[in-house]
């Protein structure tokens, strides 16, 4: 089947399916939802499913035989996840123009590629099939341009805009297009798929849990690397404890430079003090994200009074906040950990 891969979402399969069974299919579809669930992945079984020359549903209802099919394993299926089918095409957010390193957005040259691209006919199949990655990081001109496409949509064209939530669009763009909702996964969802890709069953349920349902996240990044990143953050909390200014101010040294590495610490610190919370108010073990350092959270909540525990969430809420304003690395990190000391002073 074209969505056996996609764990967790049965209510956007549905549509979906629906939707290749009818032969009415969209010409624009919002897959929203958080990252790290399967957007993608149900984005490219859907241009499969369209694509394939074996499963194509044609409009009026006629559809291809579907024998010798299995999703994924033909020829044609293998150009599109490879992205070299030519009536495919994915778009991401790349850099600068001559650069490596940037800002990451969809930039008004890709939102023209392909419109030139939509107004071809379809070269092999009988759609045409665009993914547009992290379609909320448009350049300020692109929804523009891309709203010409959207009103007068070419023919056998499916477009597929992937975001996090329908606010990171213009209204006049989502209204154009079909929403499809996807959730984060529960968790034995999220394990069974962590699981399946290699991981031993504490660490799938460990990143499970701190993913938040969100295991494309997890199997995003190393799991040593994530157990490290953990350890860091708890030294820098014993530290700023033991040591307050001071070791403030050395954190901030050391680590104020890297935002990507300021946000992961952030979430990181966020889910222990939820977990403290969790472990002051006498909350069955099995509900710890941190379930593997239960026995330390016990005490570290023991020892803590509400109050300190409740504002080092809002501390990092705050910090996060701040990350996302633009402020420095460096300062948030300084003014979190100051509110931190305080706190366990
Ligand atoms: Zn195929």
């Amino acid at each position: 089947m074209a969505f056996d891969a996609v764990r967790g979402q049965p209510a956007a399969v549905d549509v979906l399916t629906r939707a290749l069974a009818s032969g009415r299919v969209a010409h624009a579809y919002a897959f929203v939802g958080p990252p790290g669930v399967g957007r993608k992945l149900t984005a490219k079984a859907f241009a499969k499913a369209l694509l394939c020359p074996l499963t194509l549903p044609l409009p009026g209802g006629e559809r291809g035989s579907g024998t010798g099919h299995e999703a994924g394993s033909c020829p044609t299926c293998r150009r599109v996840e490879a992205g070299i089918h030519p009536d495919y095409m994915l778009i991401a957010p790349t850099p600068p123009e001559g650069k490596t390193s940037g800002t990451l957005l969809i930039r008004i040259e890709a939102i023209r590629q392909l419109e030139q691209r939509a107004a071809l006919c379809p070269a092999e199949g009988a759609w045409k099939v665009f993914i547009v990655d992290d379609a909320g990081r448009m350049t300020a001109e692109a929804p523009q341009a891309f709203l010409k496409t959207l009103e007068e949509p070419p023919a056998r064209t499916v477009i597929i805009l992937i975001l996090a939530h329908t606010r990171e669009l213009p209204a006049t763009v989502l209204s154009r297009c079909q929403v499809v909702r996807f959730m984060p996964l529960h968790e034995e969802e999220a394990v069974a798929l962590l699981e399946a890709r290699g991981m031993d069953e504490g660490t799938a349920r460990l990143l499970a849990r701190a993913s938040q349902g969100r295991p494309g996240l997890a199997l995003a990044q190393d799991p040593a690397a994530w157990l490290e990143r953990r350890e860091l953050a708890l030294s820098i909390l014993a530290d700023v404890g033991a040591d307050g200014a001071t070791a403030v101010f050395k954190w901030g040294e050391t680590l104020g430079r890297d935002r990507a590495q300021m946000e992961q610490l952030i979430e990181t610190w966020w889910l222990w003090y939820r977990d403290l919370l969790c472990a002051k108010a006498g909350g069955d073990p099995r509900v710890l994200i941190h379930g593997d350092r239960a026995a330390e959270l016990t005490r570290d909540a023991a020892a803590r009074s509400w109050d300190s525990i409740v504002g080092g969430l809002a501390a990092c809420r705050e910090a996060w906040q701040a990350l996302q304003r633009n402020v420095t690395p460096r300062l948030t990190l300084e003014v979190m950990l100051s509110r931190l000391a305080l706190r366990t002073a």
